[in-house]
């Protein structure tokens, strides 16, 4: 989930997803032609574009102050938190790592609804008191709406289906009851799945009922599908990660992968590599020891008739962005590779080149675990067969 970045608050990188440049225009639309007309009929077009606007951005803002409640929790309980990813629907607090107890895990999730609620009760009085001082119904309207929006907001989150925060809460309660996260997770991204099915149905029937409901059945269905796919990829990534557990780079890692040297134009790398080898990229060697790694899409970004002036050197990837030890943990590794530009790392000691790791090689690792996990002697087993096979394969 990349998206562009909006900008910083309070030290988080706040990003936007494309999706949800959609959703802003959906729903500036809703409030501005269906909505705030419906609502208080006789104002202007004018009025009603710039209630729909302010009430747009005024959600947003909302949303963003949630999620920034989310992190501020995470931030105080030591656990690095990226920034803030705002999509479809809502947004994501970015964190490296989950909370490790129970306890941490509660409040870092409550703190969300607590926040939309508390918004609710201040657009609440904001109406409530501009109503009886006799305001512009434009403010007030605007006003009546963020209380409603930001309860509902509270509301949904708090559904017990994960990864939304009624989700974690209940996730949180099975972990501290069970002591076993996988054990929670499952249970929770079941209710997570069944919570999207319902909605889902939910939609349907006001689709198909006798009075039907468009727009909002749309709505139910989007966001049932959108549930139930994030609850069953959360529970994914936490079996991927608990059986990525315990093992070390070395362990998965392809061995003496094929290098080039720095001095190389792109052109001549071009021919006499890319053109010939099915890799994607190559680690780059001067004397002796890596110095980066060059890929086959840094080429394409390169003008190809600028190709015989450029070197290797400097197009590559620098050492330091994709360097890892094979003592590093596997999950570790993963999220190292997310982060840079490049889904393989160099495995290096003191400046030396051990072997090269890509996401390939961890799930291709991951499936023979799965098949062969208990029939064989050891792990590195694995690992070594699939050199052979590799080596054979050349
Ligand atoms: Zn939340």
């Amino acid at each position: 989930m990349q998206g562009f970045k909006l900008g910083s608050i309070s030290g988080f990188e706040i990003r936007v997803d494309l999706s949800w440049l959609l959703i802003f225009f959906l729903i500036l639309w809703t409030l501005t032609v269906d909505l705030f007309p419906f609502n208080y009929p006789g104002l202007s077009n004018a009025t009603y574009i710039v209630m729909g606007a302010s009430g747009t951005v005024l959600f947003f803002t909302s949303l963003l102050l949630h999620e920034i409640s989310h992190s501020l929790v995470a931030k105080a309980k030591d656990i690095p938190v990226e920034g803030i990813t705002l999509f479809a629907f809502g947004g994501v607090s970015r964190t490296r790592m989950d909370a490790e107890t129970p306890g941490d895990e509660f409040q870092i999730a409550v703190v969300g609804p607590l926040t939309s609620l508390a918004l609710s009760g201040v657009f609440a009085i904001i109406s409530y008191t501009g109503e009886n001082a006799g305001w512009n119904v434009a403010v007030t309207g605007v006003a009546a709406y963020l209380a409603w929006i930001n309860l509902v907001l509270a509301i949904f989150n708090l559904l017990p289906g994960f990864p939304l925060d009624g989700g974690r809460l209940f996730r949180s309660t099975v972990w501290k009851f069970t002591n076993n996260l996988q054990t929670a997770t499952r249970v929770a991204s079941i209710g997570g799945r069944i919570l999207g099915f319902s909605l889902i149905a939910f939609g349907f029937w006001q689709l198909f009922s006798p009075i039907p409901n468009l727009i909002g059945g749309l709505w139910l269905i989007l966001i049932g599908w959108f549930l139930n796919n994030a609850a069953a990829a959360s529970y994914r990534e936490l079996v991927l990660r608990t059986m990525l557990e315990g093992s070390r780079v070395r362990e998965v890692m392809t061995m003496k992968p094929e290098t080039v040297t720095a001095d190389l134009t792109l052109q001549e790398l071009m021919d006499n590599y890319f053109f010939n080898r099915y890799y994607e990229s190559f680690p780059v060697m001067e004397e002796g020891h890596p110095i980066g790694m060059i890929t086959l899409n840094q080429l394409k970004e390169v003008r190809r008739q600028n190709w015989s002036q450029r070197t290797v050197e400097e197009t590559m990837i620098p050492i330091e962005e994709i360097s890892v030890s094979p003592k590093q943990d596997v999950a570790k590794a993963l999220t190292q590779m997310g982060e840079a530009r490049s889904r393989r790392l160099l495995v290096t000691t003191d400046g030396n080149l051990e072997g090269i790791i890509s996401s390939t090689d961890i799930s291709n690792w991951l499936q023979r675990q799965h098949e062969f996990g208990d029939s064989l002697p050891e792990r590195k087993t694995a690992t070594e067969q699939r050199v052979m096979e590799m080596q054979s394969s050349h």
